[in-house]
């Protein structure tokens, strides 16, 4: 896999498909720099996140597991190793299952796997073994997709099959099929719309470049420079989740309801309700 997000960290970085040799770049969502919330009590994302080259979930295929069509990008990995890992990585990995987030009504699979290299990795041949061994560990990954686009005014996410990770044989094949796809585009036998297509590897491709040229692209791109420092508002949003109930009144909540306040509030409310189910997210 290719490492765009270091585990706890929150920059939105991903393979940026447009420009010329697919770079990791920070999303940016109107005009700024986009980060994702830290929704208590995770930070950032809780592994390493990324991505399977060579792969690609292709938009106009109606995925016949979930019904969705997939989100045009390259199939995303969550690697579960104690290691956090640099951004522009590269790890060998270990599939050990695999889950189908709904996001925006697009099929976004997210590959459940294990740096090779972890002392974990030989252990873990499939995904019951990952309950086994880590236990919560999959059911705070349903828990954070779910939840962590809800402080930007998204809804809550779904996923197919009611959340459950299907197993590493399954993956493999999802594996296998976003292959095909990216293989497709490479050889222009699908229109891929936009896409910086430009490799050196796949020689059939009409999009291959010489070596050289590649190398002059690396030369000619930004030196690599510290991370812009996250604007602290000093702001707390919290999220009550639809299980809270509030102390003695009993309120329940039935939607997740966002309001924002202050910190001092944020700890005040904590002291009093100790309880209550309060998801915090620092914006
Ligand atoms: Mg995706």
């Amino acid at each position: 896999m290719v490492v765009e997000i270091p585990r706890w960290s929150n920059a939105k970085m991903e393979i940026n498909k447009e420009e010329i040799l697919n770079p990791i770049k920070q999303d940016v969502k109107k005009g700024k720099l986009r980060y994702v919330a830290n929704c208590f009590p995770h930070h950032g994302y809780i592994w390493n996140y990324g991505a399977l080259p060579q792969t690609w979930e292709n938009p106009d295929a109606l995925d016949e597991h979930t019904g969705c069509k997939g989100d045009n990008d390259p199939i995303d990995v969550c690697e579960i190793g104690y290691r956090v890992a640099k951004r522009g990585e590269v790890i060998q990995v270990k599939v050990l299952g695999i889950m189908a987030l709904i996001d925006e009504g697009e099929t976004d699979w997210k590959v459940i796997a294990i740096d090779v290299k972890d002392p974990l990795a030989e252990k873990l041949k499939d995904i019951d073994d990952v309950e086994k061994l880590c236990p919560g560990l999959l059911k705070a990954t349903v828990e954070w997709f779910k939840i962590y686009k809800i402080p930007d005014g998204k809804p809550e996410n779904k996923f197919a099959f009611n959340g459950e990770a299907k197993n590493a044989e399954f993956a493999n094949k999802i594996v296998a099929e976003v292959n095909k796809h990216w293989l497709s585009v490479m050889k222009k036998e699908i229109d891929a719309g936009g896409m910086s297509l430009a490799n050196t590897i796949v020689t059939d491709s009409p999009f291959k470049i010489e070596y050289s040229k590649a190398e002059e692209v690396l030369k000619n791109s930004p030196a690599p420079g510290p991370a812009q420092p996250i604007d602290d508002i000093g702001k707390f949003t919290c999220f009550l989740s639809r299980q809270v109930a509030f102390s003695k009144s009993e309120v329940k909540i039935r939607k997740p309801l966002l309001v924002k306040i202050r910190k001092p509030l944020l700890v005040k409310i904590r002291k009093l309700f100790p309880d209550t189910n309060l998801a915090a997210f620092n914006l």
